[in-house]
């Protein structure tokens, strides 16, 4: 039985990828019973019986795909499927709904909402199967998509949509907790020349040697490295005060140094070296926008590449 059911949906349940995580919701135990039994072999699979639970248990394990069953005591299905997608945590996860009969008013009512498909009980195993294949399946290929549209191509770090995201919501975290934030800009000194002299191949393996030296210099998972534009750099770092900030610049500074690419052509150095400008404010204090951030950190650079580059300038603005 399993085989033949691999050969028919090949994409999700593949032993080469990673395994589905399937949330069933159903306030009866022997629905989710019976579904866990269809499941249980090629899924992760975790259970709900009522929709507040459901909700919690989505937005914490943000599984591949939901089945939902509509009539429920409490909080009904089309109510936990408004939920989940007016919430961007859990608002791509597709919503399978199971209904216990079909009703096109439901079917209506459960598309409109972001359902993303129907099974109808009693469960029938390959339909529910397929079903639930081709939704992960197209889920992956969506997450693919978007983690590709995130991601710098050279450089294999964030890019700049990606920061431009990144510095928005920390700042609104910041602007509430009323913490620090800092951010880093970081130029490749005299890189054209590089370019010039080296070529452009050598120029591309410089920067991604260098972007994987300063995300290597970057501890905490919530700090951000983007690649800003050519051979400029941004880190986004919350929650750091300005000695913090200056300790991670010198480590950056330390791991390119460190990377001892030669640079003929520098001038200031016989390697490759980088300019930072560092700030590090608290939202609302002095500036009151992330595009005042940048800009002051934009500043700064400019003032450590009038100062000799290869150097770091800092300024607090609180
Ligand atoms: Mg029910």
């Amino acid at each position: 039985m399993k085989t033949s059911l691999n050969i028919l949906f090949p994409d999700a349940f593949r032993a080469d990828s990673p395994r589905p995580r399937i949330l069933l919701v159903d306030d009866q135990m022997i629905n989710i019973l019976t579904l866990n039994e269809v499941f249980k072999e090629d899924c992760d699979v975790f259970m709900a019986t009522n929709g507040e639970h459901a909700l919690e248990q989505a937005a914490s394990l943000l599984p591949d795909v939901i089945l939902l069953d509509i009539v429920m005591d409490g909080m009904d299905g089309y109510t936990v499927c408004e939920k989940l997608k007016s919430n961007p945590l859990t608002s791509g996860i597709p919503v399978i709904f199971i209904t216990a009969h079909f009703d096109e008013v439901d079917e209506v009512r459960g598309f409109e909402l972001g359902a993303a498909d129907f099974i109808h009980k009693p469960i029938n195993a390959v339909i529910t199967k397929a079903r639930v294949s081709n939704q992960i399946a197209l889920k992956r290929q969506t997450d693919l998509l978007h983690s590709i549209a995130l991601i710098d191509g050279l450089t294999g770090i964030a890019n700049r949509r990606q920061f431009n995201q990144a510095i928005q919501v920390h700042w609104q975290q910041a602007n509430r907790e009323k913490s620090d934030l800092s951010l880093i800009m970081i130029d490749v000194d005299y890189f054209k020349r590089y370019n010039d002299h080296y070529g452009h191949p050598e120029g591309d393996e410089c920067l991604r040697r260098v972007a994987h030296a300063i995300k290597t210099s970057l501890q905490r998972p919530y700090d951000l490295v983007a690649r800003y534009g050519g051979e400029e750099f941004a880190c986004v770092l919350p929650k750091t005060a300005p000695d913090g900030a200056a300790f991670i610049a010198s480590q950056i500074q330390t791991s390119v140094h460190g990377l001892a690419i030669p640079h003929a052509e520098s001038g200031v150095s016989p390697h490759v070296t980088i300019s930072m400008g560092v700030v590090t404010t608290i939202p609302g204090s002095v500036i009151d926008n992330t595009a005042d951030l940048i800009e002051a950190a934009d500043k700064q650079l400019y003032q450590a590449k009038k100062d000799g580059r290869a150097r770091a300038c800092f300024i607090e603005l609180k």
